[in-house]
């Protein structure tokens, strides 16, 4: 069994409905129990300028899933909520990336594991630690030290209850 996190995000057609859908379909994956879930933030788009926010979210899973079929399951959820590539780190329904899988290191051209982004991004850094406040990476950082280094302006927690 394997502790797996993945980060979700959505900026069109109702970004919050998109990820509270994707956060109880995640804890529908074979194989798999989801063992926490994160509350939702609003963050500021990166990417092309003129998008709408993000909403953000981080899951954890037990899974007994190889990585690369977890990655499999996870875009098939993709594929459901009608995401399109239209361009590179544009408006999307639904973003699940898979951002560590146990301590492994996976460097493969479809899986690229810790997600190569996850120490830049708050609305990454932040929702993983109100899951997993102790993590250490695979590289040995504590994810503490991390967000010392990473800014949370442009980031909001939602209330619970929205
Ligand atoms: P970013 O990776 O900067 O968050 P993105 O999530 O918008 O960008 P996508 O269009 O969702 O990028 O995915 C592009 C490709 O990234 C996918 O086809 C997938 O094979 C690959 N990929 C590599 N590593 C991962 C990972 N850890 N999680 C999800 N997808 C990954
Ligand atoms: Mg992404
Ligand atoms: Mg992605």
């Amino acid at each position: 069994m394997i502790t797996a996190y993945i980060g979700l995000g959505s900026n069109l057609d109702e970004p919050l409905a998109q990820v509270k859908t994707a956060l109880d379909e995640l804890g529908e994956l074979p194989l798999s129990h989801k063992i926490g879930q994160s509350s939702c933030y609003r963050s500021d788009p990166q990417g092309p300028p003129g998008q709408p926010d993000y909403i953000n979210a981080v899951a954890c899973l037990q899974t007994e899933l190889p990585a690369h079929d977890l990655l499999d399951a996870l875009q098939s959820l993709e594929q459901q909520h009608q995401r399109v590539r239209i361009e590179h780190w544009g408006p999307r329904t639904l973003d699940l990336d898979l951002l560590l899988y146990g301590d492994h290191i996976i460097d493969t051209e479809r899986l690229q594991v810790p997600h190569p982004w996850l120490a830049q991004r708050s609305f990454v850094l932040y929702p993983l630690a109100e899951i997993a406040p102790n993590l250490v990476l695979p590289s040995g950082q504590a994810l503490t030290s991390l967000l010392t280094l990473c800014d949370a302006a442009g980031l909001d927690r939602l209330p619970t209850n929205q």
